[in-house]
């Protein structure tokens, strides 16, 4: 993906690991500037060792109060990314309420909140944008000890429609990307039992999980002007996973 971000100011969620730092430092790379946004400070001090123009703000995003004041600073944006996630696996009948309400403070209500405050900044400039989302293949297809996550993205993705036709009018494009597994921390956590691996494997036609650059790549083509006429979808990464 080569397109430029120069002269352009982009916000990345969950920036202190996986696809959000990669996300983070491709941006920067190709010319943004990048604020990056995570719960874990040593995360941020190694991202900021590795590109010294990013700018770092740490907040959990889970606390409104918290991400409405740290955010309050950050300057005019054109590109957000929603990456930050979080994902505790359990048997549907061992779920907890407290493992409800977290999974949706964080997937869907931080989503929510942080493009509030970015679009608003958009719409009063009258500059336009692009936001995306990060949902997964586990929005459209259920998976066993995933209720509370593949609710979480199911939600995601209703929200990134119903913010694609409200926003859109200010030409602030809103899409996801729905990636198949990636060998993250997250994706560590679900898929790192090989036995388990391979039952999600064989259902993937391209017979293999995503790299965190194929999810990049991705990523970067909704937030660029190769997209420009691309607003409300949900883009699976998953190697025809839900194509089957
Ligand atoms: P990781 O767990 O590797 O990284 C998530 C990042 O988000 C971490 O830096 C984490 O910080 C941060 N984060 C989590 N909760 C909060 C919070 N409350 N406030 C601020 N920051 C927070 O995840 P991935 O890179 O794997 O996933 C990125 C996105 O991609 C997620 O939305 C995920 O659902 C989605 N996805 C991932 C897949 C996979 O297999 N990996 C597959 C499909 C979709 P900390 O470590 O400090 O908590």
């Amino acid at each position: 993906m080569d397109s430029s971000f120069a002269g352009k100011r982009a916000l990345v969620t969950g920036a202190g690991k996986g696809i959000g730092r990669a996300t983070a430092l491709a941006l920067a790379r190709r010319g943004a500037e990048v604020v990056a946004v995570t719960r874990t400070q040593a995360d941020l001090d190694s991202l900021v060792r590795e590109c010294a123009s990013i700018t770092p703000v740490c907040v959990d995003l889970a606390d409104w109060p918290a991400t409405e004041a740290a955010l309050q600073g950050v300057g005019p944006i054109d590109l957000l990314v929603n990456n930050a996630a979080c994902a505790t696996l359990q048997p549907f009948l061992e779920v907890t309420a407290e493992q409800f309400e977290r999974s949706f403070d964080v997937n869907v209500k931080a989503v929510l909140h942080v493009s509030q405050i970015v679009a608003r900044g958009m719409k009063a400039r009258g500059s336009g944008g692009s936001i995306v989302n990060l949902s997964s293949q586990a929005s459209q297809c259920a998976l066993r000890d995933h209720a509370v996550y593949c609710a979480t993205k199911g939600a995601l993705d209703m929200l990134t429609k119903v913010m694609a036709l409200e926003l859109g009018p200010h030409q602030i494009r809103v899409n996801s990307v729905n990636p198949t597994v990636v060998m993250t921390d997250m994706g560590r956590l679900g898929w790192s039992d090989p036995q388990k691996a391979s039952t999600m494997l064989c259902r993937i036609p391209l017979g293999r999980f995503a790299e965190v650059d194929d999810v990049v790549d991705s990523i970067l083509f909704l937030l660029s002007d190769s997209s420009r006429m691309t607003n409300g979808v949900t883009l699976p990464v998953d190697g025809g996973f839900l194509a089957c």
